[in-house]
């Protein structure tokens, strides 16, 4: 028997509005015997599938029927804030750490009276939890309360590669359960609205319209951002760029031992301190903009704060090119900050369309996804025009494209580090291709994204964020 009756009976005991202790008292069983069919922890037998399809009025069948579930994404209208592209947390990961903990903050303060947790994580949850700490941070935020973490490496049914199912109880009654998925950046989905879903903002979703109605009404793309969003939003962008200022200056003060049993050196303070003997103007910068690059994703491997970039396994490359070009350049915060306006545009494009998860699509979906706003970053730093914004990322993911999730150990260490030092220089490059190249480009940003959705759909799933393809087989 496949596990395809726990979702029938599921469905159909919400259907005729039953609790888990109506239906186990209608069976003669225990409630907990109820629940683990539910959660495909044991199997009913089939006295019980006769005495369900008797109670529920449906044939034996039914229970036995691959479930129709719906993965793909509600036609998509307008988008949400950026704010939900820049969040700060902490690291190791923002679908692993950040997500987990925003359920599990919203689910204990629904349930108030509970007195026990169970929480379920399901597919690179459950594969790479361990690595990226987040049994740690859902034991922490439910604390409290006591709580059982269960890692369920069997299950592929499930609707997102990031789902987890949150139960509460009191006195040994189950009193709730939500289903979520922690779809990428920090960002969570609750299953059948348990909550409310975030407010649309935009009312444009592609690029090409975003563009057309900028250059008709004379828009920078960060005017465009600021024409959508509430007044809050300058505050919070103020916030975050004083974030990875600190992650970059605390970064490069830091010594040591990365946790987590890889044995990784901490490598930003050498970097930034070293100097090649010939070194020229373009060795430097490559080393000053990888070093601010490699403090971001250090401090975020030691589980430091930093802020999503799109995601936290990507948040050093926006705040490298950054950093480097105020720092060279002196350019001042609010110049910073509307070009943080216009990276996070790119990558509420790229989370409205495709994906900045690589547990969904791979490296390509966080790494290229920060690529690609780190430079539009430096496009509206510079002052380019639209059409040379647009280029710039859209480079910056084509040439990321198929990029898998392969971390060592599951820790966001090898090659996720190396990778957001790669990822600026990239973003520098496109930037510079852009400028000169942009009136010969074929391909759109609308296009490539659309590309990179697919060709994440098309990754098998060992390359999305389970630590079991790729550089995750080499042994330590
Ligand atoms: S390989 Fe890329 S997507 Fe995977 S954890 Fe590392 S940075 Fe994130």
């Amino acid at each position: 028997m496949e596990k395809f009756y726990y979702q029938a009976i599921k469905e159909l005991r919400i259907k005729n509005n039953m609790s888990q202790k109506a239906l186990s008292e209608n069976l003669g069983i225990s409630n907990r015997a109820v629940s683990k069919w539910e959660n495909g922890l044991s199997q009913p037998s089939a006295e019980h599938i006769f005495s369900l399809s008797k109670i529920f009025n449906v044939p034996m069948d039914y229970f036995y029927q691959k479930p129709h579930i719906n993965t793909d994404k509600e036609p998509i209208s307008g988008m949400n804030s950026i704010t939900e592209i820049y969040k700060i947390g902490r690291g190791p990961s923002s679908s692993h750490t950040i997500g987990p903990e925003k359920a599990c903050k919203i689910f204990k303060s629904k349930n108030p009276t509970a007195n026990f947790f169970k929480i379920i994580l399901y597919g690179s949850l459950a594969k790479t939890g361990k690595g990226h700490g987040t049994d740690t941070v859902i034991k922490k935020t439910l604390l409290p309360i006591c709580c059982d973490i269960e890692f369920n490496f069997i299950d592929e049914n499930i609707p997102h590669p990031n789902t987890m199912v949150l139960i509460a109880y009191k006195n040994d009654l189950e009193i709730d359960r939500a289903r979520v998925f922690s779809v990428g950046g920090g960002n969570i989905v609750f299953e059948n609205s348990y909550v409310e879903s975030l407010k649309t903002i935009y009312k444009h979703n592609k690029f090409i319209d975003i563009a057309e109605y900028c250059k008709n009404g004379k828009l920078r793309l960060w005017e465009y951002v600021k024409e959508n969003e509430n007044q809050q939003l300058e505050s919070h962008l103020k916030e975050v760029w004083e974030t990875m200022k600190a992650s970059i200056e605390k970064g490069l003060e830091s010594e040591g031992i990365l946790p987590g049993g890889l044995e990784l050196q901490k490598k930003a303070k050498t970097l930034y301190n070293s100097q090649h003997i010939d070194e020229t103007p373009e060795t430097k910068e490559n080393r000053i903009v990888c070093s601010y690059a490699f403090a971001v994703s250090e401090q975020n491997a030691d589980g430091k704060t930093i802020v999503t970039a799109p995601t936290c396994g990507a948040a050093g490359v926006v705040p490298a090119v950054l950093y480097y070009q105020q720092k060279k350049n002196n350019f001042n915060d609010e110049q910073i900050i509307h070009s943080l306006m216009t990276a996070g545009l790119i990558g509420n494009l790229i989370k409205t369309n495709a994906s900045i998860s690589g547990a969904e699509c791979g490296c390509q979906a966080e790494i290229g996804s920060a690529c690609a706003m780190a430079a539009a970053a430096l496009g509206e730093l510079f002052g380019l025009s639209i059409d040379k914004i647009e280029y710039a990322a859209e480079i910056a993911i084509e040439h990321h494209l198929g990029l898998t999730c392969d971390p060592i150990c599951g820790l966001v260490q090898i090659p996720c580090i190396e990778r957001n030092a790669v990822a600026a220089m990239r973003a520098i490059n496109a930037v510079n291709l852009a400028s000169f190249l942009w009136s010969t480009r074929k391909i759109s940003l609308d296009n490539v994204i659309q590309t990179m959705k697919e060709t994440g759909q098309d990754l098998s799933s060992p390359y999305k964020e389970t630590a079991e393809a790729g550089l995750a087989k080499i042994k330590f």
